[in-house]
């Protein structure tokens, strides 16, 4: 995985999306020093099928805020686009452009843009929406004229120029790719990954009546080790790495 940068942005559709594997490379990230931030499309709110939409996203938000703290994220933000029915397009290119032109990463992190997890395993229309979005906003956070309404915000572009080796965005990783080409050592990561997990208790709570703790540590440990299979047998969490 490449390592020679200073900031991050992971950009998903919900909460949780990133305490499903991707915290323990966060957590590691974030000890050595380096910034990320998270950015959702959502707060959730259509994900607890007990829960109204109109107590579930606050309480979904106060869920992924802590879980962030966890593994060292402080930044939070929230686009404000319906759960469940997020649309790819030019609205939500620009929110994502616009985030990544505010925290200038090198490093953009999403989830699974593609049709399925690998197989039959159907992936989920905001997953798809907001990972393609996210591949596509790299480019148009660089670009002046896609959308002039950022820069006339101060929102500068953040773009690639070639001989200054620290500008624009440089990789987009994709994490629960089903074809990974880098991985990052989970095993540092992990327990703060368990618990940044269980941050999701209400969530974690209607969906399964296994006690949390043990629920979040058997899933990820079990992720984890089928990852490492494909990286020298070391736990690991894996990504699709798109250089631009
Ligand atoms: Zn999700």
């Amino acid at each position: 995985m490449p390592d020679d940068w200073q900031r991050a942005l992971a950009v998903v559709a919900h909460p949780d999306d990133l305490e499903y594997g991707c915290a323990a490379a966060i957590a590691a990230w974030t000890d050595a020093g380096r910034e990320v931030s998270y950015v959702l499309a959502t707060r959730g709110e259509a994900g607890i099928d007990t829960l109204d939409p109109a107590r579930c996203g606050p309480l979904r938000e106060r869920e992924q805020r802590a879980s962030a703290a966890v593994v060292g994220v402080s930044e939070v933000a929230f686009l404000d686009h319906a759960d469940g029915v997020i649309e790819y397009g030019p609205a939500l290119r620009r929110d994502i452009a616009a985030a990544i032109r505010r925290h200038r990463p090198e490093l953009v992190i999403t989830l699974n843009h593609r049709d399925t997890w690998g197989g039959t395993a159907w992936n989920t229309p905001d997953h798809v929406a907001v990972g393609r979005a996210t591949l596509d906003a790299a480019g148009d956070a660089g670009n002046r004229w896609i959308f002039p309404e950022l820069t006339e915000q101060g929102l500068q572009p953040w773009d690639g120029v070639r001989w200054v080796p620290w500008d624009g965005v440089r990789w987009v990783a994709v994490a629960g790719s089903a074809s990974p080409t880098h991985a990052v050592d989970a095993t540092p990561g992990l327990e703060r990954a368990v618990r940044s997990l269980l941050e999701h208790r209400t969530y974690i709570e209607a969906l399964t009546d296994e006690d949390p703790e043990t629920y979040a540590r058997t899933l990820l440990t079990g992720f984890a080790e089928e990852t490492g299979k494909r990286f020298g047998n070391r736990p690991a969490v894996a990504f699709e790495v798109f250089p631009r």
